[in-house]
């Protein structure tokens, strides 16, 4: 058995990180992805417990008052954090625990735990980060705008992390992450 580690897998939405994370799990048995607490609404098609823990803002307030967070950012408009007890537990029972959170969650996560590694999933343009946003058909018009703002923010702190993988092509993009995460977890 490995010993347990922390990653953050950060990027604009849109950039892929979903689909990365759902191949890097096929590919690392010992991996596990933390599921998140957030006070937006569902999406069509997504489960509570599953893709997240689907809050009101009270119940939000409640976990941040009781030190449930190992962190929590407010992002697009809602509030979003990580699971404090889950992702221990996790990593003391020698998982790769896998965060996918914005950026400045990334930074909250390294102040805490300086030997956590941060990867940012980087689009290989604006232009394309613009095409699947609007292809997913999930976001109104607004909704893109906003998350094409967050995107530029977000970019400009890439060269803060400890890897920064351009999900181009997205087998090479899945090999280069698996690579990181395994080489990581050997050392
Ligand atoms: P979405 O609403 O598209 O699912 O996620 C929006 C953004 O929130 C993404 O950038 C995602 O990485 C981020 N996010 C999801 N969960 C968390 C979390 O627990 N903490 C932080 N800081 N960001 C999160």
């Amino acid at each position: 058995m490995r010993k347990g580690n922390l990653f953050v897998i950060s990027g604009p939405s849109g950039a892929g990180k979903g689909t990365l994370v759902k191949r890097l799990l096929e590919r690392i048995p010992d991996a596990w992805v933390s599921v998140s607490a957030t006070t937006r609404a569902p999406r069509p098609g997504e489960i509570d417990g599953v893709h997240y823990f689907f809050l009101n803002e009270t119940r939000f307030d409640e976990l941040i008052a009781s030190h449930g967070f190992l962190e929590w950012a407010d992002v697009h408009g809602k509030r979003y954090g990580t699971l404090k007890r889950t992702v221990l537990e996790q990593i003391h029972a020698g998982k790769q625990v896998i965060l996918e959170i914005d950026v400045q969650g990334a930074f909250q996560v390294r102040k805490l735990v300086p030997e956590a590694a941060l990867v940012f999933i980087e689009p290989p343009s604006l232009e394309e980060l613009r095409r699947r946003l609007e292809g997913r058909g999930t976001e109104d018009a607004e909704a893109v705008e906003r998350r094409m703002k967050t995107a530029e923010a977000e970019l400009a702190c890439k060269d803060r992390y400890d890897k920064v993988l351009v999900n181009d092509d997205l087998d090479v993009a899945t090999d280069e992450l698996v690579a990181f995460v395994n080489e990581r977890a050997e050392r």
